[in-house]
């Protein structure tokens, strides 16, 4: 058996993060990914957006995660050449109904701390963007893009400058929470005993958690997949900054966002399917995608979505429920010396990576 100070579970952009995190701070690290690459799950599909922090709750870790993390990964990206563009997103109001709403969304962000929202009427956001219909929109300064693979490569960098190593085709099956150390065993047969261990498995975490033998079952939240579709634009984007409807039930709207290529697409939509390997874009959906859209810009053109990818939210409530906060439980909710597992870490996951890295090693070290 290998004796190792931390392993953390999954090379997404969050267990890279934390990896990091830990490894700044003097752990010795591996990183188990079951994958042969760094980054080919839910990392490799998203909107690569880096939100402002609007919508969470008040006090959840969404919101102060959110927020922490936008500053940590401008700073982060600035300093390490990582491409991203702080380019602003406006959100807008299609009916009178949903003007309402525009004022309730710049409160909830007032109360994140969020303080640099601006309500436009119809032609201050006309101005800004000729191509957009709609009765009035908020505009958020702070809302930018990354490039989320240069981020993962960057962070895997720091991470092995400081002494910790990534571990390809490491699939962890099983884990064994003993007083002398969490005992991870992996697909290959290799048996680990580690004194901290972070799982950051993604979609799989739930799973994987409820077969760790001494974690008290009742702390493992159940799994859901809502799977997201993308629809790319065919031919040049009208708008140069990100245009988000009003905010639907468990999703953010069909909304537009650019690559830093400047290629638009639009979505993510929700659908909720039983399979987390359920990746196809059926395009029969993009015909309700042309309605949505229409409704803030009226001149997309028949024919000009393309089925593009998916990607599926690590859900830990069902179709119908309120959405939940990130989950991040250390022994302090758990009871178990060295675990710290991270459930549900849906959007604004990618904005927030620096801060959950941050977080999990205070967690870790109380
Ligand atoms: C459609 C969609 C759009 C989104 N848009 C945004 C956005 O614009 N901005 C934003 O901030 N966030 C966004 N998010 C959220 C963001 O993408 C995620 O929060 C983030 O990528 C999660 O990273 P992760 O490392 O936790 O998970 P993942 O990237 O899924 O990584 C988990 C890793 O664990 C590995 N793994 C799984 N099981 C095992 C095992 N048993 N042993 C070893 N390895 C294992 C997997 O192979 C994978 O590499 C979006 C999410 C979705 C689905």
């Amino acid at each position: 058996m290998d004796e190792f100070d931390c392993a953390v579970i999954g090379a997404g952009v969050v267990g890279l993060a934390v990896a990091r995190a830990l490894a700044l701070a003097g752990r010795e690290v591996i990183v188990l990914e079951a994958e042969g690459a760094i980054g080919t799950g839910t990392s490799s599909r998203n909107s690569e957006v880096i939100h402002a922090g609007i919508y969470y709750p008040q006090g959840s870790l969404k919101a102060r995660l959110c927020v922490e993390g936008k500053e940590a990964l401008y700073a982060y990206a600035a300093e390490r050449g990582v491409p991203h563009r702080r380019c602003g997103k406006l959100i807008v109001a299609t009916s009178q109904a949903q003007v309402g709403a525009l004022e309730t969304i710049i409160a909830k962000g007032r109360a994140n701390g969020v303080d640099d929202l601006v309500m436009l009427t119809r032609d201050e956001a006309r101005a800004l963007e000729p191509a957009l219909e709609c009765l009035a929109a908020v505009h958020s300064p702070s809302t930018g893009i990354v490039d989320s693979h240069a981020l993962m490569l960057s962070l895997q960098g720091d991470l092995e400058n400081a002494g910790g190593v990534v571990a390809l085709k490491s699939a962890v099956r099983h884990a064994d929470c003993t007083p002398d150390g969490i005992v991870l065993r992996t697909d290959d047969g290799t048996v680990l005993r580690c004194a901290s261990v972070v799982n950051a498995a993604g979609l799989s975490a739930p799973g994987l958690a409820r077969g760790f033998a001494g974690l008290p079952a009742e702390t493992v939240p159940g799994a859901w997949f809502a799977k997201g579709n993308y629809f790319t634009l065919a031919g040049r984007a009208p708008f140069g900054r990100l245009i988000y409807p009003v905010p639907e039930a468990a999703g953010l709207g069909v909304h537009l966002t650019l690559d830093l290529g400047g290629q638009a697409k639009f979505g993510p939509d929700v659908q909720w399917v039983d399979s987390a390997e359920d990746l196809v874009v059926d395009a029969r959906r993009g015909d309700a995608f042309y309605a949505e859209v229409r409704r803030y810009w009226p001149a997309l053109p028949d024919g000009a979505l393309i089925p593009g990818y998916a990607g599926i939210r690590p859900k830990i409530s069902g179709p119908g429920e309120a959405a939940r906060d990130f989950v991040i439980d250390g022994p302090q909710r758990h009871g178990v010396p060295g675990l710290v597992n991270l459930f549900g870490i849906e959007s604004p996951g990618l904005t927030s990576s620096l801060a959950i890295g941050r977080h999990v090693v205070e967690l870790l070290a109380q």
